[in-house]
């Protein structure tokens, strides 16, 4: 694949999409929810199915000409019902934000309770933060993790859902360690007559390849992306009991999306076929070793962790104890420096604020690809403790930035793909 159509057209374009090709190359990309997508997935993301109107589903669309459209969606249904289990699935969200609207206006009415983890304890956007529209049209609650263990503290959420009787309860969450109860989570839901969602966006490919716990079995709605643990492209995913079908399909075409994006569709069907693999399983329970061994080198170093290790594919560094001066902005500007992307997060009980937290989220799942196992995990440990500990000094960061270079040499990424 070159991008000599795009040159041709738009210098400017092409010249930024090879610069972020050698970015890619360059950098250890370690944002928790960022991979590194197959070349296959590429082709099918690029392919003549983004001309397509495909409103409706297989089969029973509003428009002609589609027999493409339903065999490549079919597909992606077909796999992901094998990949997770589930009775129901829906693969047109564009996005996992996305996903999780479908699930609120098929189920909810304006007004109804959400009740869902913090933002700053791990919870994301769109369960019901102010300033996105979850927020905006539905009753938030908010339960935390507990501030001792990094936990979800299971009984202190039901003594809550009891209280403030929710019409839904969310699990499954942006920045969170250990393993979910989701079987509880389902029960404390069904105790007060709510649904249970479980959001998996994060965990998408682990649960898949089983090397995490899945929630099918315990939740009416599973939603996820499509782009973080498993490597299908950018999109949503939602999933589902059988009786909830008809609303949730509803809800997403007519009710909030027009035509379904085909190509990324495409793209999900690629990605899910890869990780029905057995080498997905492999790469899987490789990134969760890789985040245990990238746990371990940090703590050997003396920085502490949220939860104080991981189950999943990512950890959490608290800085408050070890580096009280330095904070998470400190050292995601200089991880970038060294060309580690990795990004600041809010620790459980945050004393500075959502825009300068006391954390950094890393994890392994973009690494993992390009091949790194428990040796490289653990350098990449050394090399982050290593610019913490220096986040204004030029020389030793020169120094791990050398280090950063060597690793992405002899881990090549996209070797089919043109170089600025
Ligand atoms: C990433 C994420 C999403 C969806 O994000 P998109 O960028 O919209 O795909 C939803 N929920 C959780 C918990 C997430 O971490």
């Amino acid at each position: 694949m070159d991008y000599s159509h795009v040159r041709d057209v738009d210098p400017a374009v092409a010249d930024a999409l090879e610069g972020e090709v050698d970015r890619q190359r360059e950098t250890l990309a370690m944002i928790a929810s960022e991979n590194h997508v197959s070349e296959a997935v590429l082709e099918a993301q690029s392919s003549v199915l983004t001309n397509k109107y495909a409103e409706g589903y297989p089969g029973e669309r509003y428009y002609g000409g589609c027999e493409f459209a339903d065999e490549v969606e079919q597909l992606a249904i077909d796999r992901a019902k094998e990949l997770w289990g589930a009775e129901h699935v829906n693969v047109q969200p564009h996005s996992g934000s996305q996903a999780n609207m479908g699930v609120y206006l098929g189920m909810l009415d304006p007004g109804d309770t959400i009740l869902s983890l913090d933002l700053t304890h791990g919870g994301h956007l769109s369960h019901g933060h102010p300033a996105n529209f979850a927020g905006q049209v539905y009753d938030v609650e908010q339960y935390e993790v507990d501030p001792d263990t990094g936990t979800i503290d299971y009984e202190a959420v039901e003594e809550q859902a009891r209280e403030v009787d929710p019409d839904i309860v969310i699990s499954g969450y942006s920045a969170y360690t250990r393993d979910v109860d989701w079987e509880r989570m389902g029960e404390i839901a069904e105790a007060v007559d709510a649904y249970h969602l479980a959001d998996i966006a994060h965990i998408t490919g682990l649960v898949a390849a089983g090397v995490h716990s899945s929630p099918v079995e315990h939740a009416d709605f599973v939603t996820g992306s499509t782009h973080k643990t498993i490597r299908a492209g950018r999109g949503g995913i939602i999933m589902c009991r059988e009786e909830y079908a008809d609303d949730v399909d509803q809800a997403v075409i007519p009710g909030m999306q027009g035509g379904p994006l085909l190509h990324n569709i495409a793209g999900k069907a690629v990605g899910f076929e890869e990780a029905l693999r057995p080498e997905f399983e492999e790469y899987a329970r490789q990134t969760v070793d890789n985040a245990t061994a990238l746990g371990e080198s940090l703590r050997e170093n003396g920085l502490s962790l949220i939860s104080g290790g991981t189950d999943n594919h990512l950890v959490l560094v608290d800085l408050r104890e070890s580096h009280p001066d330095t904070t998470g902005k400190d050292v995601e500007e200089a991880l970038e420096d060294v060309d580690i992307d990795a990004d600041e997060n809010t620790v459980p009980g945050e004393t500075r604020s959502a825009f300068n937290p006391s954390g950094i989220r890393a994890g392994t799942p973009a690494l993992t690809t390009r091949g790194f196992d428990e040796e490289a995990a653990r350098e990449v440990g050394d090399l982050i403790h290593r610019t913490v500990d220096n986040v204004g000094d030029e020389d030793a960061k020169a120094e791990v930035a050398d280090r950063v270079a060597k690793l992405c040499e002899a881990h090549p990424l996209y070797e089919d793909l043109p170089s600025r």
